[in-house]
């Protein structure tokens, strides 16, 4: 598992955060003891809701324990808490359901089972890490052993020892107590600080460290020598053997400096759309579909050919978030990247796909004081809550599988019904944002025609067909229908915007992939 920690210094800026990390890792660490005036549950609720399975870990780490800063590890430290103080704090987390708190050794093994009894007394499933830091060498393996003990006496759930190397040998001896913590069938976190000690930050995560600490670009380190998650990322694939191959598919030539990543691609429709429209706009460049097998790779190859901007599809949206300098806030909120821009050679990720959907409504129907049934509780969901909340309107999730749904209900604070109990549901529109009723499901509706009466606007999100078995059941009845092929082309136009600062000509975009799907459907 690889872990993230949050030591943003200010609170507002540890929730960005902790949303984004919780979007990319498999865990996230609150670094209690970096973030001035923290809330605890605030930070918990913003990474749950960004990824309801990511593990979380609360650490109060005492000044002893972590490196004095300095200009390769500039995070500032606040003034050290009193134990209860720390006590209280990890209590806290552990009421609040924390996966982890971490406890140092040094807290003595009283004070680390008084916590093992809260944690039984309150029923809680949360486990103690505990943890020893040298912050100025490695000892020799025989003494690491020995504070592996110490740990393992106070009953701890997952030992964490992490030394300082001051040589590349240092490293071997963490990777073997690896083996030691095997041998005695306890759950170990181990790695080397410092630069000397980053070989171990890749390879004990593979040799059986329970998990590695890694960064997003850009991000704060709160120890030196940890590297990004992409980094990361990187070294496991190859050294598990299993990276996937190289990048398939045309090779990028110097004409062509917008492309699409994804997987399928071969029937997308954006080349099309985005090709008409760049000579009307005046832009030389050319936009190509890439197949994409290994997303950190065609990441690399924007930064080394300099692509200019890249749309990013299906299934890569929310994995590529790993690999990019900084994230709009608003691709943040909606947990996935569509759009890239290449900023004189910093990549950063957007999402133009909420924007498209309420272009679209926009042009239909007020969003401000409505209330609109999504339903769909994946990607697209996502992005119709957020758009519709912005734009002042009142998002209903409307979900085949309701822990999905009630998720994604909760991310946006709104209320939440299961699909068979959709007619309950009293919105002004519907957002179908399921993929019922694509090509060649032609028939297929998620709502029955008889429900669709109290709606005054349907919108699908499907283009393929361009008019779906529920929009021709809505518009029979009289309500204002928006074909997804709206959305596509909104969306279409927000990449251009951001990739070239100009105005897309949306009609003719509109008419290039109209014609088209009207050939497909032949
Ligand atoms: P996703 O993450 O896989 O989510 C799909 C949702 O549909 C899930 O909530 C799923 O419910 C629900 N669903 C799937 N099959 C269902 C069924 N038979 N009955 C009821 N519910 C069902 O997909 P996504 O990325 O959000 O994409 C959804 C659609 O949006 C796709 O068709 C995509 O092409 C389209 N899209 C269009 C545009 C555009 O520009 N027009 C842009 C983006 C996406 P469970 O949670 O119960 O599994």
């Amino acid at each position: 598992m690889i872990c993230i920690p949050v030591t943003a210094g200010a609170h507002e800026e540890a929730l960005r955060a902790a949303e984004r990390s919780a979007l990319v890792a498999d865990a996230v660490e609150l670094r209690m003891d970096l973030i001035e005036d923290g809330d605890l549950s605030q930070l918990m609720g913003a990474a749950r809701r960004a990824n309801v399975c990511v593990k979380i870990i609360v650490t109060c780490r005492r000044h002893e324990e972590s490196l004095v800063p300095d200009e390769k590890n500039p995070v500032a430290r606040k003034k050290e808490m009193t134990d209860k103080a720390r006590t209280d704090l990890l209590k806290q987390a552990v009421l609040l359901g924390a996966d982890f708190v971490d406890m140092e050794l040094a807290s003595g093994e009283k004070a680390i089972r008084r916590m093992k009894s809260f944690c039984h007394a309150q029923k809680s499933s949360t486990r103690i890490i505990v943890s020893w830091h040298d912050v100025s060498k490695t000892p020799s393996l025989a003494a690491l052993k020995i504070i592996f003990q110490d740990c393992a006496k106070t009953g701890a759930d997952v030992i964490k020892i992490v030394p300082y190397a001051r040589c590349g040998a240092d490293n071997l001896k963490v990777l073997r107590l690896i083996d030691y913590a095997k041998q005695n069938d306890q759950t170990i976190i181990t790695m080397c600080m410092g630069e000397k000690g980053k070989v171990s930050r890749a390879l004990a995560p593979l040799w059986g460290s329970y998990l590695g600490f890694a960064i997003l670009p850009g991000g704060r380190p709160s120890a030196p020598g940890q590297m990004t998650l992409g980094a990361m990322k990187q070294v496991r694939d190859l050294l598990q053997d299993d990276s996937p191959e190289i990048p398939t598919g045309p090779a990028i030539s110097s004409t062509q400096h917008f492309v699409l990543l994804g997987n399928p691609v071969l029937h997308s429709l954006s080349p099309l759309m985005h090709n008409a429209a760049l000579p009307v706009m005046q832009i030389k460049e050319h936009y190509s579909a890439f197949l994409v097998t290994d997303i950190a790779s065609a990441v690399q190859a924007i930064r080394g050919m300099n692509i200019r901007g890249a749309s990013v599809t299906i299934p890569f949206k929310t994995d590529v978030m790993a690999y990019l300098d900084e994230m709009d806030p608003a691709a943040i909120a909606v947990g996935a990247v569509n759009t890239i821009v290449n900023h004189e050679g910093r990549l950063i990720g957007y999402n133009t796909d909420w924007l498209g959907l309420t272009q679209s409504l926009k042009e239909r129907t007020d969003i401000a004081g409505k209330t609109f049934a999504i339903l769909g509780a994946g990607g697209t969901a996502r992005a119709a809550a957020y758009g519709i909340q912005k734009e002042g309107g009142r998002p209903v999730i409307v979900n085949r599988s309701q822990p999905r749904g009630m998720a994604l209900a909760a991310r946006f604070a709104c209320p939440f019904y299961p699909l068979a109990d959709i007619s309950r549901v009293r919105a002004h529109g519907l957002i179908n944002t399921t993929s019922v009723g694509m090509f060649p499901d032609l028939d297929q509706s998620p709502v029955d025609a008889a429900l669709l009466k109290g709606y005054k606007v349907v919108m699908d999100v499907i283009y393929n067909p361009l008019q779906t078995r529920l929009l021709r059941d809505a518009e029979a009845l009289g309500c204002k229908i928006i074909s997804g092929l709206e959305m596509f082309v909104q969306q279409g136009a927000g990449q251009l915007k951001l990739w070239t600062g100009k105005d897309a000509p949306l009609a003719l975009m509109k008419q290039v992939v109209r014609e088209e799907l009207k050939k497909r459907e032949v």
